[in-house]
C-alpha cells in the first residue's frame, strides 16, 4: 500500500483529493473564501492535469475527489470532466445551482445514475438569509434547481454555511431538504470560515490548519493541506496552508502533507465541524 494510502487508512488524512477547477463565479458572496465573482480570472486547472491525476490517484490509495471553485459549472467542459473523474473514483462537486437552465442543464443530465453527486448550497429555509449572503433570488433559483435534479436521478446533497438561524429555522431548513426527498444524511452545516471575503467582511471563526480537513487539494498555484487553504484575500492568494508549488507528479505533494501529517494528531478537524 501506498504511504498516503496507509495514512488515509490511519485516519491521519483524508481520502477525499480536491481540484480546483476555476476561480471566477457568476456571483459573489459575503464570505466567499476565494473573493470569487463574474469578474475574477478563471484560472482554470488544466485539463491534462486532471486527466494525470484522475489516472493515478486510485493507485495512490485515494478514495474519493471533490470539485470545486469558484463555480465548476462556470466551465463548458464540467460535465466531461466529472465524467471522466467518476470512471475512477466517486465524485462531488461544489455548486450554487444557479446556472442549470438550458444548455447546462441538459449536459448535466448526463450526471444522472453516476457516481457524481453535486452539493448545493442554500443556507436557510427562506429568501432574506439566505439571498443578503449570496445574491438576490439566489434561494428562488436554487429551490427551482434541486427538484429538477433529484427528478433527472443526479445524486445532490445541500451544504448549509453559517449559524445565525434558531432551532425553528433550522427545523424549517431540514423539513426544506426532507421534501426535496434529501435525507438528513445528505445535509451538511458548517460554519464561515474567517478566510478570505469573509474575512474581509468580519464574518466566521477563525480556523488553523488542525481545525480543518487535511484533505488533499490541488490548484493551479499549487498544492494546498485542506480545500479550505487556497483562499484569496485582497486579490492576493493566501500560501499559509500550501504544500508545494508543484502538483504533478502527485508524490511532491504528498510527500509534504505525510511530513505534516505524522505530527497531527487524527481528527482534529471535528473540533470545529468543518467539513
Ligand atoms: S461562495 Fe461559492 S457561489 Fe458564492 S461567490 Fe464563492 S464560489 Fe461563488
Amino acid at each position: 500500500m501506498s504511504a498516503i494510502g496507509s495514512a488515509i487508512e490511519k485516519g491521519l488524512v483524508g481520502g477525499r483529493l480536491w481540484l480546483y477547477s476555476n476561480y471566477n463565479c457568476n456571483l459573489a458572496c459575503t464570505y466567499c473564501l476565494t473573493e470569487s465573482s463574474p469578474a475574477a480570472a478563471k484560472r482554470h486547472l488544466d485539463r491534462s492535469l486532471i486527466s494525470k491525476i484522475a489516472a493515478g490517484a486510485v493507485a495512490e490509495g485515494f478514495t474519493s475527489f471533490g470539485v470545486t471553485g469558484g463555480e465548476p459549472f462556470m466551465r463548458p467542459d464540467m460535465v466531461e470532466i466529472l465524467l471522466e473523474l467518476q470512471a475512477h473514483l466517486p465524485v462531488l462537486v461544489l455548486s450554487n445551482a444557479t446556472l442549470f437552465t438550458g444548455r447546462v442543464l441538459e449536459d448535466v443530465r448526463r450526471l444522472a445514475g453516476t457516481r457524481v453527486a453535486i452539493q448545493i448550497s442554500l443556507d436557510s429555509a427562506t429568501p432574506q438569509e439566505n439571498d443578503e449572503m449570496r445574491a438576490p433570488d439566489n434561494f428562488a433559483k436554487v429551490v427551482e434547481a434541486i427538484p429538477k435534479l433529484v427528478a433527472e436521478g443526479i445524486a445532490v446533497r445541500i451544504a448549509t454555511t453559517g449559524g445565525n438561524r434558531t432551532p425553528e429555522e433550522d427545523a424549517a431548513l431540514c423539513e426544506l431538504h426532507r421534501s426535496f426527498g434529501i435525507s438528513d444524511d445528505d445535509h451538511i452545516v458548517r460554519p464561515i470560515i474567517h478566510r478570505g471575503r469573509a474575512a474581509s467582511n468580519e464574518l466566521g471563526v477563525v480556523a488553523t490548519a488542525h481545525d480543518l480537513p487535511a484533505e488533499l487539494t490541488v490548484t493551479v498555484d499549487g498544492a494546498f493541506w485542506t480545500p479550505f487553504g487556497p483562499t484569496v484575500r485582497d486579490g492576493r492568494l493566501d500560501t499559509d496552508l500550501l504544500l508545494a508549488r508543484t502538483t504533478y507528479p502527485l508524490d511532491v505533494p504528498i510527500a509534504a502533507m505525510l511530513e505534516i501529517a505524522g505530527a497531527k494528531p487524527a481528527g482534529g478537524d471535528s473540533l470545529l465541524n468543518i467539513r
